[in-house]
């Protein structure tokens, strides 16, 4: 019931200087899939997320994005549909909610369909809004332009546990609506909850992969191997 893969990578090394962080990757996400990418400090998660997404460059490896090579570059995947998120909410302070929608690639509505709860604010400057209420925007606002492959890198670093819940289900519409997703995403239980699989990333490699069902049933299993880094 899965669609095709839309980001996929065989064999990827990266890192930065030469040097590998990341070893022998395989992994993909498919139209449709949520998947969380978990693993200590340092174990490699974002210089895996920033590879996919095409801000680092493959020491080795293939990567392909929506079904052919990757365009090498984030610029460039991300006219073609990749959205990087991070904790660092790209909103335009000054202006206000509605105009941050109106200048994202998505339309003011396609945004509210997935936070209703930024229509009470459209006529307030972004600036003034809560922290969790400007990320909200900064994702309302990439998920309206309707990416194919969203890649959020702990989005909600520091944020309270009901903006981290909204996030998280926002994504997930977002996949069921037939975008590839991966998280990396600090709150392992409620990420869990919400993602179909998970890999678990020890010293730069997968040392563990299963769908989140079974993760959900052992818990003690992705602690362990935070312990084992
Ligand atoms: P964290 O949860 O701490 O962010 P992570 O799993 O995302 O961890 P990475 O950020 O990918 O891990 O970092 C993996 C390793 O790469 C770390 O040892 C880090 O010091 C190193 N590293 C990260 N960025 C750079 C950089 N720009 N130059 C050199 N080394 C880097």
């Amino acid at each position: 019931h899965k669609g095709e893969a839309l980001i996929r990578s065989t064999g990827l090394s990266a890192g930065y200087h030469g040097q590998p962080i990341v070893h022998d990757l395989d992994l993909e996400v498919r139209a449709g899939e949520m998947v969380g990418l978990f693993g200590a400090n340092g174990a490699g998660k974002t210089t895996t997320l920033l590879t996919l997404a095409g801000e680092i460059k493959p020491l080795g490896g293939t990567l392909e994005f929506d079904g052919a090579p990757h365009p090498g570059s984030l610029h460039q995947a991300a006219k073609n549909g990749l959205a990087l998120l991070t904790d660092d909410r790209s909103i335009f302070a000054p202006l206000t909610v509605r105009d941050n929608l109106r200048l994202g690639r998505g339309s003011v509505a396609d945004a509210l369909s997935h936070f209703p709860e930024l229509e009470e604010h459209l006529d307030r400057q972004a600036g003034l809004l809560s922290g969790g209420q400007q990320q909200i925007l900064s994702v309302a606002r990439i998920l309206a332009s309707q990416p194919k492959v969203v890649l959020a890198d702990e989005l909600s670093l520091g944020l309270a546990p009901l903006i981290v819940k909204r996030l998280l289900a926002a994504l997930r519409s977002a996949a069921d609506a037939g975008a590839a997703v991966l998280i990396v995403e600090q709150h392992v239980p409620v990420a869990l909850s919400t993602v179909d699989r998970a890999l678990v990333l020890v010293r730069g490699s997968i040392a563990l992969e299963s769908d989140a069902r079974t993760l959900r049933a052992t818990p003690d299993v992705i602690s362990d191997l935070y312990l084992a880094a």
